[in-house]
């Protein structure tokens, strides 16, 4: 169970428009912490060093003690499971999807894994089975059940640290609290970076960091934070 840290990131994708600002933050190893502010702050860039899609100018990264600039690619995304905005799922049925394309033998194993693991409870409330149809061929599936799929999917290859970027941001707030209430429930202790939207529906992360312009505005519990308005 990792921690995360960046320490006094500096980053811009431009050399004349810097956008982080000696940002440092700590998702402590098993926490759910939550990082909201308004569009345009710098939230999807924290993503996007995490998996060294860029480096910073200046500062650390460190997963478990160690600069992510000494760790591999393949390392990062066994130990990264991101879930981004609008997951793309196969048109196929929903144990394919959670199987990650895994045909026969493979498929069946996940399904059965799906079963045994505490996740079942993020898709239980699909009216469908694993055998299900969706996408063209079958069933569509609504924004959160397709959220909830690709969640559980993630889920499935256990990795230590979950990155939602936005996962139920467009999604209604009922729908997206109901979400993050079952994946708090089933992934309990998982080291978890939830960039969200809304201060409303993430009231379930053990700690929450506002953004404002590249720069940390706040931290506090969800209940420290309330008295925030517009988020
Ligand atoms: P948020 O996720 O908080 O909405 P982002 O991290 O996506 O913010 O973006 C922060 C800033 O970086 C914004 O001003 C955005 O325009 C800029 N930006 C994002 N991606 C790129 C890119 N690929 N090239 C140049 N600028 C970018
Ligand atoms: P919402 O209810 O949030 O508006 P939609 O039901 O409109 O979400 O789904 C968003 C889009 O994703 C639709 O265009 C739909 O056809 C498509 N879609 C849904 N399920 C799948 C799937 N399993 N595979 C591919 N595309 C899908």
């Amino acid at each position: 169970r990792p921690t995360v840290v960046f320490d006094n990131v500096e980053f811009g994708y431009d050399r004349d428009r810097q956008i982080l600002h000696g940002l440092s933050f700590e998702v402590p190893a098993g926490d759910h912490v939550a990082i909201v502010g308004p569009s345009g702050a710098g939230k999807s860039t924290i993503g996007r060093l995490l998996f060294r899609f860029y480096d910073p100018w200046a500062g650390r990264i460190l997963i478990d003690g160690q600069d992510i600039s000494q760790v591999t690619q393949a390392s990062l995304r066994a130990l990264i499971g991101i879930v981004p905005q609008d997951s793309v799922l196969f048109n196929d049925t929903i144990g394919y999807n959670i199987a990650y394309g895994r045909d026969g033998a493979a498929q069946d194993e996940v399904v059965a894994a799906a079963r045994d693991a505490s996740i079942l409870p993020l898709i239980e409330k699909l009216p469908q089975g694993f055998d299900t149809e969706v996408g063209e061929r079958g069933l569509k599936l609504s924004g959160g059940e397709k959220q909830r799929v690709a969640i559980a999917r993630t889920l499935l290859k256990n990795p230590p640290i979950l990155l939602l970027d936005e996962a139920t941001s467009a999604l209604d707030t009922r729908t997206e609290q109901d979400i993050l209430s079952t994946l708090k429930r089933v992934s309990e202790h998982r080291t978890t970076l939830s960039i969200a939207h809304r201060l409303s529906t993430i009231a379930d992360s053990d700690l929450i960091y506002v953004m404002n312009e590249g720069r940390l505005a706040e931290q506090g519990t969800h209940q420290q934070l309330l008295r925030l308005d517009g988020l």
